[in-house]
């Protein structure tokens, strides 16, 4: 699906919008990749979808003419707007567009304060530098179920390969994979070719999905945290060695004997329903 709008390239010379590398800027110009991102995220007919970074609007664009009733869009470069204002005028009532940075916001309250009741759809193209961050922002978000009910985002493919990585994968899997898998179901949907972006990046991306768990395994967001941050931080250590950093502890084993886990085994076997039984107990220990 396209619109009567000028093409992307001209748009971006129009405006001066050379990319910033500070801002992690690699624009997608091709309207068939753009369309297949928008399409993962659909059905889009009832959907609010929130976008971080539009950039000059490539994704923005796939995202209402695929339907959607209506796109909030956070961009931090104001060279952006004017551009972005242009899509506004061609979708009328259907674009909101936030200048301001995607990390600084409480995204529950600034919803609701754009008069927002019903769940939104995630989709970006993410600035490869705040990913992850934004990443474990929404996967922390409380109240649990979420603010969103779905993501589709865009990361670099070794980002990505974290974030579905499972004890199989041990390489990959670290904090991201426990938090990403304790609260969502995580799949990559297709691989993108750094010549889709220009300016092409180093590394092939990713455009992942995760969907929101109804009912995750029970325990407290922050204890699961210290608890990897820990198991994690010497990964190639026994636990029974590596659990000694948790604040407040001493002595890992009794923590390990209530969690079920033996202290033998190192941080990349534990599942993530190890590390619930892990944080849990860490939990109740601290009160
Ligand atoms: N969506 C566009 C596309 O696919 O062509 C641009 C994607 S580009 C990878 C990332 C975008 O995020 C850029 O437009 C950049 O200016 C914006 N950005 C970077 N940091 C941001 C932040 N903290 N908050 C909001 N937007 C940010």
């Amino acid at each position: 699906m396209s619109d009567s709008l000028p093409p992307l390239r001209e748009v971006v010379a129009r405006h001066g919008l050379a990319a910033k590398k500070s801002l992690g800027q690699n624009f997608l110009f091709d309207l068939n990749l753009t369309g297949k991102i928008a399409r993962a995220a659909g059905p889009l007919d009832e959907a609010t979808v929130l976008e971080i970074g539009p950039g000059p609007g490539g994704l923005t664009r796939a995202l209402l003419a695929n339907g959607a009733k209506k796109v909030i869009a956070v961009e931090r470069d104001e060279r952006c707007l004017a551009a972005l204002e242009e899509i506004a005028q061609a979708y009328p009532g259907r674009l909101d567009i936030v200048p301001g940075d995607a990390l600084a916001l409480d995204y529950p309250a600034f919803l609701a304060e754009r008069g927002i009741a019903g769940k939104v759809r995630i989709c970006a193209n993410l600035p490869y530098n705040i990913g992850t961050q934004l990443l474990a922002g929404w996967l922390s978000a409380e109240p649990w179920p979420p603010f969103y009910e779905r993501m589709v985002l865009m990361f670099q493919r070794e980002v990505a390969e974290r974030i579905v990585a499972t004890p199989r994968e041990r390489a990959d899997y670290g904090r991201l994979g426990v938090l990403a898998g304790w609260r969502s179901t995580a799949r990559i949907l297709f691989d993108v070719p750094p010549s889709a972006f220009t300016p092409p990046p180093k590394i092939v991306s990713s455009v992942v999905e995760l969907r929101p768990r109804e009912e995750p395994i029970p325990c407290d967001a922050r204890a699961l945290e210290m608890v990897t941050l820990s198991a994690f931080g010497q990964r190639r250590k026994m636990l029974r060695q590596s659990l000694k950093s948790l604040p407040g502890i001493g002595d890992p084993a009794p923590l390990l004997e209530e969690a079920g886990i033996e202290p033998t085994r190192r941080a990349e076997e534990i599942e993530v329903a190890g590390f619930c039984a892990l944080a849990r107990a860490y939990a109740a220990r601290r009160g």
